[in-house]
């Protein structure tokens, strides 16, 4: 009989890292693995490239290839532009860990604080070309085999933070879930900026920085920043998510990737008809889940009963004691059931965090937008560079599918923002070019961004196709750098 090969145990670690489905699980993996190669995750600065010397592995080789190729590419200096520089990134959602990954490259020590413990998002994103390229590059395909194959260009927001997660913690980026981010505390004596967090006794609320960067997600408004509302018609958004078994049945199923009112008008005035749903435009993607997104009219809703009264501002409206939970339940389904010609068999809700049907509803009337993108303060003769990336920079309207694509943007444009300051660019000039680059965020899509995504970097000249680095000027943005040495 042939004798099998022993397991290697660090190999084992690696394998059950990459495969690992859960945050718990990726966190638990990557310390057996640490323990199991005898390297220290606190090592920032040469984590990595211990890691790769330590773990010898034929199944890692092709993803230290892709993480090489990155991690080679001039802007980063061989890791040594932001080398002093140190890095707090609040929140874990894909844009803040999008951002820690170019820090990290960058050089910089980053620490990640996130508040939830698990990452329960079923939802699903729709990905730009760019984004499909630029995951791809941070081997994607090799934590998710399922990444992107075919035609697809989505995923599931939990998926998409496992990989980002993943890639983070081989890059020596450090990363603290059920922390809650609370505030930034001054300087004071000897100690320079640090947060205030929940646990207090947390080890990372010792941890002192220079740069801070907030990915806190939709509503989260760090002390400083202003936020303009957008306010539209009334735009009433659900979701829902149903149980994919991956049969073939359900393999048949055609996804729609986007369905507005004005381009199908007929298929619109049918679902009326045979339902009494009134919607403006549905989405519906195949992945871990069968995912809808869709945007209802509030007189259909009303009729339905899925929500009891009618209120002229959208918060009332939407209030949960206004919303019949199995009302809206149904509706879902009947829309999911009637947009893919009943040919999926079985529409079970899959969980939600809390375990109930994963189904919900949202306002989109008001959308809000940050005023500003990045902000210095200094305290006793300390600086403090503050950046926004993501849903908390620029909301998106989740049926169009924007918030991944501008979203790892900003974080790029982030990133360019600390490899500035790393060089000791003046503040004034560092958040007079942050400001102008952007300008453009809002504006860009598939279309008016650069194809050539192979030479997507960090600099927003590989990306954008107009760029000004200087349409604001330094006189503009005093009021974004803030000193106050009175206390
Ligand atoms: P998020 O993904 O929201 O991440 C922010 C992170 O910050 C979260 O993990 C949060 O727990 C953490 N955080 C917040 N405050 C603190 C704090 N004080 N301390 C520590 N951590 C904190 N987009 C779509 O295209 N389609 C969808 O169907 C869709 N559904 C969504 C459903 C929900 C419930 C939410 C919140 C967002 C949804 N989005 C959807 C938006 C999409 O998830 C974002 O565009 C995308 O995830 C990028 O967001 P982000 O990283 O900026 O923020």
């Amino acid at each position: 009989m042939a004798s099998q090969d022993p397991v290697n145990p660090s190999h084992a670690a690696f394998d059950l890292f990459i495969q690992a489905q859960t945050c718990k699980d990726v966190q638990r993996y990557f310390a057996e693995l640490c323990k199991q190669v005898e390297v220290d995750p606190k090592d920032f600065r040469s984590f990595y490239t211990k890691l790769k010397e330590r773990l010898n592995y034929w199944k890692a080789k092709a993803l230290w290839t892709k993480l090489d190729k990155r991690a080679s590419h001039p802007d980063y200096e061989q890791g040594k532009v932001c080398a002093k520089n140190k890095c707090l990134v609040l929140g874990a959602g894909p844009c803040g860990l999008r951002t820690a990954i170019e820090l990290s490259l960058l050089g910089a020590q980053v620490v990640v604080v996130e508040k939830r413990e698990t990452f329960s998002r079923n939802n699903v994103l729709h990905l730009w070309p760019y984004t499909i390229y630029d995951l791809r590059g941070l081997g994607a395909k090799k934590f998710y085999g399922r990444f992107c194959t075919g035609a697809l260009d989505h995923i599931s927001i939990r998926q998409l933070q496992l990989i980002l997660l993943k890639v983070s913690l081989l890059l020596g980026v450090e990363v603290h879930t059920g922390v809650d981010f609370q505030g930034l505390i001054e300087p004071s004596g000897d100690k320079g900026w640090t947060a205030k967090l929940h646990p207090g006794c947390h080890p990372a609320a010792a941890f002192q920085f220079d740069v801070f960067i907030s990915a806190g997600g939709g509503r989260f408004i760090p002390d400083g920043f202003k936020h303009k509302e957008l306010r539209g018609k009334l735009a009433i958004g659900i979701t829902a998510n149903f149980i994919n078994r991956h049969t073939a049945a359900e393999a048949q199923v055609a996804e729609i990737s986007g369905v507005a009112r004005i381009y199908n008008q007929k298929f619109f005035q049918d679902l009326l008809t045979a339902t009494g749903i009134d919607l403006e435009n549905i989405v519906y993607y195949k992945d871990d889940t069968h995912y809808f997104v869709m945007t209802a009219k509030k007189k259909s809703l009303l009729k339905k009963g899925v929500i009891k009264q009618d209120y002229s501002d959208a918060e009332e409206l939407l209030a949960p004691a206004n919303v019949d939970h199995e009302a809206l339940c149904c509706y879902a389904r009947e829309a999911a059931h009637f947009s893919t010609g009943g040919q999926l068999p079985d529409l079970q809700f899959a969980q939600n965090h809390a375990g109930r049907p994963d189904v919900a509803m949202f306002d989109f009337t008001c959308m809000h937008r940050a005023e500003n993108a990045s902000l210095v303060k200094e305290r006793k003769g300390k600086k403090l560079l503050i950046g926004l990336v993501g849903d908390c920079l620029v909301e998106p309207f989740w049926p169009l599918g924007t918030g991944i694509a501008r979203g790892f943007l900003a974080a790029f444009d982030a990133a360019w923002m600390v490899r500035s300051w790393g060089k000791g660019t003046a503040p004034l000039k560092v958040l007079s070019e942050r400001e102008s680059v952007y300008q453009l965020l809002s504006q860009t899509t598939p279309e008016n961004t650069s194809k050539n995504y192979a030479g997507y970097s960090i600099d927003p000249s590989t990306r954008y196709q107009h760029i000004n680095f200087s349409s604001i000027k330094a006189n503009q943005v005093q009021h974004l750098y803030v000193v106050d040495d009175s206390k």
